[in-house]
């Protein structure tokens, strides 16, 4: 694989920055960028063709910091993006009863393509029974059984936005997925499994590690493409990349106030992969631009238009 990386990086549709460590940084930033821009436009031809703009509803629950960082960045994202942001900030002591009569009423409401529940949610609240009284057509967030159960039988439609971003990602700088061999490193609902099934659509041989993994060094070493989602810092050694493979960190662990580092050690991982994405500014913006992007597919296919 590492023989053909100049020539599938010339195919690229984003720019690629030259790491002085050799490798190439993929840069989600700029790369999430034009996707949102993308996404605007679409939003904009919604809303001239329906007569009001794509709308999205963020429900917070309680004062989690890091939650409400991530919501405000969402909300903002959004109006950036021409997308009406509907705000529901509730007290930590909403009940599960009264999260859910919320949900339903905005899986009513005409104006809201897209319902996101920020997680995670205050003790005593089930957050599975919560996602499941989304509508799946409303599901931007791609957590509803309905749409993981569509992908996994590859036939997706509202995408999980961790995983089909660094797919995106892959795309846009000409990685072509199909045939690698492909590990994944945790197998959480939300990243590590819906991670596996869009590796496997994309045609990608795939291994998923977890608590229960016997030789975690071994699958790391086989790895042409790595997928880190674990959350402890620099948890996979840099010495365990395999050399000129495509590492995509979609860790985010907060080491110190302001600095966030990522699952792989960066520095000596960078020196052997092909491609890798920095933390932050990898993975991180790709999830964004999927939210918008899924909420705008989501209003075309409500309204019964093309996307
Ligand atoms: P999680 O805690 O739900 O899952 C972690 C997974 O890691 C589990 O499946 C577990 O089996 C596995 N794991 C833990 N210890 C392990 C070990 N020793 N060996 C092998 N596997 C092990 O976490 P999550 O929600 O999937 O998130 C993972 C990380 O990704 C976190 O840092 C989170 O903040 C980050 N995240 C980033 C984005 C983004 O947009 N970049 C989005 C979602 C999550």
């Amino acid at each position: 694989m590492s023989g053909d990386r100049s020539s599938t990086a010339a195919r690229s549709t984003a720019t690629p920055k030259a790491a002085s460590s050799g490798a190439i940084i993929l840069d989600g930033k700029a790369f999430a960028a034009q996707v949102r821009q993308a996404v605007a436009l679409h939003a904009g031809e919604f809303a001239s063709r329906f007569g009001r703009p794509p709308g999205l509803a963020v429900i917070k629950v309680g004062e989690d910091p890091a939650s409400c960082v991530y919501v405000k960045s969402k909300r903002k994202a959004c109006s950036e993006g021409g997308i009406a942001s509907f705000e529901h900030d509730l007290p930590a002591a909403t009940t599960e009863a009264q999260l859910i009569t919320l949900v339903y009423a905005l899986n009513h409401d005409d104006r809201v393509d897209g319902i996101l529940v920020q997680l995670p949610l205050p003790n005593g609240t089930d957050a599975n029974r919560v996602m499941d009284a989304i509508d799946p057509a409303k599901d931007v967030d791609g957590f509803h059984p309905v749409n993981t159960g569509l992908l996994a039988q590859k036939r997706p439609k509202l995408r999980p936005c961790t995983p089909y971003g660094v797919i995106r990602l892959a795309e846009g700088y000409g990685i072509a997925l199909r045939g690698l061999r492909a590990t994944v490193v945790g197998a959480s609902n939300i990243v590590g499994r819906p991670m596996a099934l869009e590796l496997l659509l994309a045609g990608a041989t795939v291994t998923v590690c977890h608590t229960g993994t016997r030789d975690l060094r071994a699958e790391v070493e086989r790895a042409e493409v790595l997928v880190a989602a674990v959350g402890k810092a620099g948890f996979i050694p840099g010495e365990w990349i395999r050399p000129g493979a495509a590492v995509f960190d979609v860790g985010i662990n907060r080491i110190a106030p302001g600095k966030l580092v990522g699952d792989v050690e960066y520095e000596p991982a960078a020196r052997r992969a092909g491609w890798i994405t920095p933390v932050p500014g990898g993975v991180g913006p790709m999830t964004i631009a999927m939210l918008l992007s899924n909420a705008v597919a989501a209003a075309f296919m409500r309204a019964g238009g093309k996307n």
